[in-house]
């Protein structure tokens, strides 16, 4: 029986929603995901690099069954359109993993550009409403769902330059105490994640962004303050995600977890 155990997928059979995942958090998740035996719906808005993370999916695990749906999470009919789709093809939806964010510019509040703040709004705060706007009826029907949507420490405090980024995250942590408590009953799990600096295509940019001449020089100063002094790996994400999104994280609900190494105990 241990070694039965041991042997067992942990999203056997799983449906699974990902939103922004061509790329970074949720391509790893992704792989993830189907390593453990998921039937996944991977969604993004750059169609190119989604057909090329299907293939990686693939490549890796032949049997999954994955379909894509090119959609951005900021426009309500494109997100009907990826939930439909997902139906569709799979007839229910277990898991989803409310992931697609951007960062915005770097600036201080007063200088920010608001065309770039709404942007991030629609996005970051938007696009994981509609998504849960659209999916929790389908898990309530089912009885039976997981969400975990992706804030940031940016959720939990303040970070330098990034006004519409915080304030979209914190929203994203508040909505998911929100879901938790409304949908809970109906065994529908919300949670959401708060990823510290996670070594993605995102962080890589914000550290070009930070010092263009020598971007590698603004990440190992930022490594400096984390108690592991060394930034995130995708997978390290992947792996508390696929935890959240599986039938064992029945009783977590409603909370944001930091995944950063333990850095929010410094601030
Ligand atoms: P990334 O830029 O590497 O990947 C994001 C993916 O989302 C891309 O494939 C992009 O095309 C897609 N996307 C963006 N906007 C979209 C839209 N409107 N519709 C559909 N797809 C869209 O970013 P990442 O680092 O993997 O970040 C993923 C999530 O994690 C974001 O919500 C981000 O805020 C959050 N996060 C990341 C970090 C980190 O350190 N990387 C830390 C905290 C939070």
């Amino acid at each position: 029986i241990g070694l039965k155990r041991m042997g067992m997928k942990k999203l056997e059979n799983k449906v699974i929603v990902i939103t922004g995942a061509a790329m970074g958090l949720g391509l790893a998740a992704a792989q993830e995901a189907a390593k453990q035996g998921a039937q996944l719906s991977l969604v993004d808005y750059n169609e190119k690099a989604l057909g090329e993370a299907k293939q990686a999916v693939l490549q890796e695990y032949p049997d999954a069954k994955v379909i894509t749906v090119t959609a951005d999470v900021s426009k309500e009919e494109e997100v009907r359109k990826y939930v439909d789709e997902t139906v569709k093809a799979f007839n229910r939806i277990d898991g989803f993993y409310n992931n697609a964010g951007i960062e915005g510019k770097q600036a201080l509040m007063t200088e920010y550009d608001v065309a770039v703040f709404r942007k991030v709004i629609d996005i970051n705060l938007m696009g994981v409403f509609y998504g849960m706007r659209y999916i929790i009826p389908i898990m309530q029907k089912q009885q039976y769902g997981r969400i975990v949507n992706v804030a940031s420490v940016g959720g939990i405090r303040g970070v330098l330059n990034q006004t519409p980024y915080v304030a979209s995250k914190h929203a994203v942590s508040g909505m998911t105490k929100n879901a938790a408590l409304e949908f809970g009953r109906y065994g529908v799990i919300t949670n959401a994640i708060a990823p510290g600096a996670i070594l993605t295509p995102m962080v890589a940019e914000a550290f070009r962004q930070v010092n263009p001449d020598d971007p590698k020089a603004a990440e190992t100063e930022y490594a400096k303050a984390n108690p592991t002094k060394r930034l995130g790996l995708p997978e390290e994400v992947a792996k508390v995600v696929i935890f959240l999104l599986s039938e064992d994280a029945s009783y977590v609900n409603g909370q944001t977890i930091a995944i950063d190494g333990g850095e929010s105990n410094t601030y």
